[in-house]
């Protein structure tokens, strides 16, 4: 491709909405265009790097032994009703009415309609297992799109559904995906982990996330630095009682504490609302302290308030709460419930008095002996609270997000922070979509029964993104080849020299017969601009056809190294050809 004829509009400024490297990179090499929020036009090299993606998949899964098959955009509002989530799912669903007022959703994932068709064509044991995918565009209305490809409203998405008869056979695809995942992102060149995760929205119990580790991540994981042991912080297991933030808590001895504590009292805390506020008012650690925040929640049979206890030092785990409660949905109470529930403004609410209110305390809550907590009246607090004794500990639950320095629920070490950008999603979904859909087959003896399920999701434009998080400098993205939009580019100095003008040409007419990816860099700008411009776009490799050509040599050089090496021009396409195939 001469680039004299590219759509290529590169850009010296950063976007103004971009936040991350990869958003501000793929905009300013012209790789990407924001058509609105979360909406992009994918321009020719960024097109490019995404059927690259999509092809090493492709082959991948195609290898694992899945079938591809392309579902829908648009999905009736029906099937959605069938597996119960057209109401469960929240906003993100885009639901709309054609001109009959017929319901409709633009697919977010696609279970239902893979499920109805399993169930249209799929009658018999004997046609099981059955691994179904598509690399398919979906959207889902995020409630904060950012970040560029990272999360989008509408993105690419290569989800696969298996298809089986027994459990056995369902964790032999999950290994088999969980294997072809690792040779995909490996293929990518990518460094990732795969963490333990929650199941979400989808369902089904066991699941795994593939992370690519990034700064900007914009997940928080928890690593262990001697086993394999590693989990999104959603799904992490806080550490057991007697163990928090790696250091043994004196396990509480509730008689003494019973006996020698004194009893509660108010103190006026005038506008100390949060943990920071009170603990530097009361000159008591956040540990101390006891948290007390409403929650509401909406699940298939109710939907209520809870209050939930948690020691000041921690942060409430909503994936747990929501776990805890079997709830669809878990959200921060309006002011107007907490002021309904606990007689005050947040701020100033605890446990203590509460006696309608169904109250959850975490389970590290009852180490406290004679704590600090709202005292539910505006301006106070109350002091030497004793859980159990001044409220009841009747629910206890794991609630808190488990921290680094917690040690790993394996083999004890210390837990690391690290952050990682989530690009691929393998889960056991069960029977929940087939039993909601009943979709069955016919097992040996003629029953039916509903299929075994897994699901596996990739984020083919994540992906994309994620390679620049971990692949960039100063000058521009440096693609891992295998997502290169092209692997060289031949640069005339200067195209009004002739010689250079058609040394170059040859050059690149060799690449091309050689089978390469190649630009030629034919257009009539200063030779900076122009290396400029291919560090920006991340070319793997280029040829300079400039001074050095008097002497016969051209200069090469990979766009990760710093230094130019001189080749003999006669032997230059061959040489490159060398390099990259190798
Ligand atoms: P997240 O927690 O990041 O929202 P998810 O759990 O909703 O992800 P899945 O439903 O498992 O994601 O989707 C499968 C894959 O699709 C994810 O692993 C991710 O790579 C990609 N993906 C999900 N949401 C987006 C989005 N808004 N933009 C781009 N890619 C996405
Ligand atoms: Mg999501």
């Amino acid at each position: 491709m001469r680039i004299s004829k590219l759509l290529l509009p590169t850009l010296r400024e950063d976007p103004a909405d971009a936040e991350v490297i990869s958003h501000k990179l793929l905009v300013r090499a012209g790789l990407i265009q924001k058509v609105a929020v979360g909406i992009f036009n994918y321009l020719p090299l960024g097109c490019r790097v995404i059927r690259k993606v999509e092809n090493i998949i492709r082959a991948e899964m195609n290898r694992a032994g899945a079938q591809e098959i392309l579902m829908p955009a648009v999905v009736p509002a029906e099937l959605w009703r069938e597996s119960g989530r057209w109401h469960k799912y929240g906003k993100e669903l885009l639901r709309f009415k054609d001109r009959k007022d017929a319901e409709y959703c633009l697919g977010p994932t696609h279970e239902e309609v893979v499920t109805a068709l399993a169930r249209a064509f799929v009658h018999s044991y004997k046609q099981l297992p059955l691994n179904l995918y598509q690399i398919q565009t979906k959207f889902r209305d995020e409630l904060r799109p950012r970040f560029g490809l990272m999360r989008g409203r509408e993105f690419i998405m290569k989800d696969a559904y298996s298809f089986h008869a027994d459990e056995a056979s369902l964790d032999a695809e999950y290994q088999n995906m969980r294997e072809t995942y690792c040779r995909i992102f490996e293929a990518c060149g990518l460094r990732y982990k795969i963490v333990e995760a929650d199941s979400g929205n989808i369902g089904g119990s066991v699941s795994q996330e593939f992370m690519v580790l990034a700064e900007n991540g914009e997940d928080a994981l928890l690593s262990c630095a001697q086993c394999s042991y590693s989990a999104n912080v959603e799904a992490a297991v806080s550490a057991p009682l007697g163990y928090a933030q790696g250091r043994p808590l004196d396990s509480p001895n509730k008689k003494t504490t019973l006996e020698t504590a004194p009893g509660v009292r108010e103190i006026s805390t005038p506008d100390k609302r949060t943990i920071e506020e009170v603990s530097a008012f009361l000159k008591t650690p956040p540990e101390n302290l006891l948290k007390t925040l409403i929650y509401y929640y909406k699940s298939n049979e109710r939907e209520d308030h809870v209050v939930i206890v948690l020691r000041g030092c921690d942060q409430l785990n909503e994936v747990k709460l929501k776990n805890y409660l079997q709830a669809d949905i878990v959200l921060p109470a309006e002011d107007s419930a907490v002021r309904e529930i606990t007689g005050v403004e947040p701020g100033f609410c605890g446990p203590v008095g509460l006696k309608k209110a169904r109250v959850i305390s975490d389970e590290l809550v009852k180490t406290i002996s004679g704590g600090v907590t709202g005292a539910n009246k505006k301006d106070t607090h109350l002091l030497n609270v004793v859980p159990g004794r001044d409220f009841e500990l009747k629910e206890t639950a794991d609630l808190r997000l488990a921290q680094a320095g917690e040690k790993c629920p394996h083999c004890g070490a210390p837990l690391e922070a690290v952050r990682g950008i989530e690009v691929g999603h393998i889960f056991k979904l069960g029977t929940k979509y087939s039993e909601a859909m009943q979709a069955t087959y016919l097992d040996q003896s003629g029953a039916a029964r509903p299929f075994i399920m897994g699901c596996y999701g990739i984020g083919v434009g994540r992906t994309a993104a994620a390679a620049v998080e971990q692949h960039f400098d100063a000058s521009g993205i440096i693609w891992p080849p295998a997502l290169a939009p092209y692997q060289c580019v031949v640069i005339p100095a200067n195209i009004r020299e002739p010689e250079q003008a058609a040394a170059a040409e040859k050059i690149y007419q060799e690449l091309l017969a050689g089978g390469a990816e190649v630009l030629l860099d034919d257009r009539e700008e200063r030779i900076g601009v122009k290396l400029k411009d291919m560090e920006l776009v991340g070319i793997t490799s280029r040829v300079v056809v400039g001074k050095a050509l008097s002497e016969g040599k051209v200069e090469f050089r990979w766009r990760a190294a710093k230094d130019n090496e001189l080749l003999p021009v006669a032997a230059a396409a061959q040489t490159v050809l060398a390099r990259l195939r190798a």
